[in-house]
């Protein structure tokens, strides 16, 4: 088979090198890829988000499956482009991936289909939202309705954060025509897993969980990032409260989405806080997770393109998927400055001894210059190591680091440690 896999960051380094083990896969394209997936695929220098020049090219090669990392093509429709050409790909078309293109969306399928989520209203003006947030109690956390990178959430621990928020999204629009409507939600609090599902239109298949570290600095603490680091399994997630997740959040998503007639392929991200009260949602995405993958995947011992294609074809029940009981810790090497502005192009040392260490170096911004590895975005390189217990995990992947340098590299020391 051809497989090509749309993005270039961490996330994708895993699917490729997961789906580089599937003895059915004889050629793989990653779009554009980076200076570590050029070492075990084809990159071609095609952005993720246009998607009839991804269309064109899977044509042109007869590519047997089209995986889509990031969330932006996929609710774009890039899944209906390619599928209106007879090609092959994983994940949600259009209808179903506006369960993560809007927010607005995904609160009232939860609300109508009785899946636990926080209380919310929706606004679609600002002195409305400015209304209801003086008539509430503090804290409360506001939304931009569409896709935002991430950076969409404010958790405001005043009414003046509340206000200001409203006003940076509804009126500046900084995330410009994200910020149509807000969702102003509860706060809850609890620890956070996330819960990825494969999915088949009909079923969903829980993956291990797994919970990333959001915030730049060891105990939580600076602002939020595309992620620092994450862990698989997620600690507080026991048996009994994945059975009820599974139960009542996860097959009741898949099977509402089926009810409104847009059945939903492919990855369900599932991101949960564990509440005094119970597991409540607190966003779904429509694709793999990043870091999550990079914990996940490692774990996964079934071949990943069988499970596609049974999420594609319909038919899930069929597949036995397997994962490895050992653990997984995955550390991310950061520019100096991220997540504000940093500085590109810093030679980085010391990828193979880390490599030769047992790790998997999970390659995110980086480039490849006159035959060296330089950085090349804020998130740099993700350190993955697997072992019997998290701190045996977690030791394997800060050893491995202590191999790797680059100028002004930082990263998190604490991933995993903290619940
Ligand atoms: P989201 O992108 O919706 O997952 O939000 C990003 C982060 O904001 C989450 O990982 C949580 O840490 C936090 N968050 C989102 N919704 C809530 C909520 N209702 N209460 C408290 N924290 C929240």
């Amino acid at each position: 088979m051809k497989v090509m896999v749309v993005g270039g960051g961490g996330r994708e380094h895993a699917l490729v090198w997961k789906i580089a083990q599937s003895p059915r896969v004889e050629e793989i394209f990653c779009t554009p890829g980076n200076a570590g997936i050029k070492k075990i695929a084809r990159c071609v220098d095609i952005s993720a988000e246009d998607i009839k020049a991804l269309a064109d090219f899977a044509e042109k090669k007869s590519i047997d499956l089209t995986v889509v990392g990031p969330e932006a093509p996929l609710v774009e429709g890039i899944v209906d482009e390619f599928e209106a050409r007879g090609l092959k790909a994983f994940g949600p078309n259009k209808a179903a991936s506006q369960i993560e293109g809007s927010k607005v969306f995904a609160k009232n399928l939860m609300e109508k289909y009785n899946i636990p989520t926080a209380a919310f209203r929706v606004f679609d003006n600002s002195i409305d939202a400015i209304n209801y947030i003086d008539s509430i109690d503090a804290p409360m956390v506001v939304k931009a309705e569409g896709l935002a990178a991430g950076k969409g959430v404010v958790v405001a621990k005043d009414k003046d954060a509340a206000v200001s928020a409203v006003k940076s999204i509804m009126e500046q629009r900084i995330f410009g025509k994200a910020g149509a409507r807000v969702v102003i939600e509860e706060y809850l609090e609890g620890p956070e897993v996330t819960v990825l599902s494969f999915c088949d239109g009909k079923i969903a298949v829980p993956m291990v969980s797994s919970r990333d570290h959001k915030r730049v600095f060891d105990n939580d603490e600076g602002p939020n990032t595309g992620g620092m680091g994450a862990i698989s399994p997620a600690p507080a997630y026991s048996m009994e409260l994945a059975e009820v997740v599974e139960k009542e959040i996860i097959q009741k998503t898949v099977e509402a989405m089926a009810a409104e007639g847009i059945p939903f392929k492919g990855v369900l991200y599932t991101g949960l806080m564990l509440t005094k009260k119970g597991p409540r949602v607190l966003e779904y995405n429509c694709r793999f997770g990043d870091p999550e993958t990079q914990v996940v995947l490692p774990r996964l011992k079934t071949d990943l393109i069988d499970i596609m294609e049974a999420c594609i074809d319909g038919n899930l029940e069929k597949v036995m998927i397997e994962w490895k009981e050992e653990k997984a810790v995955c550390v991310v090497l950061a520019s100096g400055g991220y997540p504000g502005p940093y500085e590109k192009g810093k030679v980085i040392e010391g990828l193979s001894e880390a490599e030769a260490e047992g790790a998997l170096v999970f390659h995110a911004g980086t480039a490849e210059k006159n035959g060296k590895i330089i950085t090349a975005g804020g998130r740099v390189l993700g350190v993955t190591a697997l072992g019997d217990t998290e701190d045996k995990a977690r030791q394997e992947a800060y050893n491995a680091i202590s191999k790797i340098s680059f100028e002004d590299m930082h990263y998190r020391k604490d991933i995993g440690k903290i619940q």
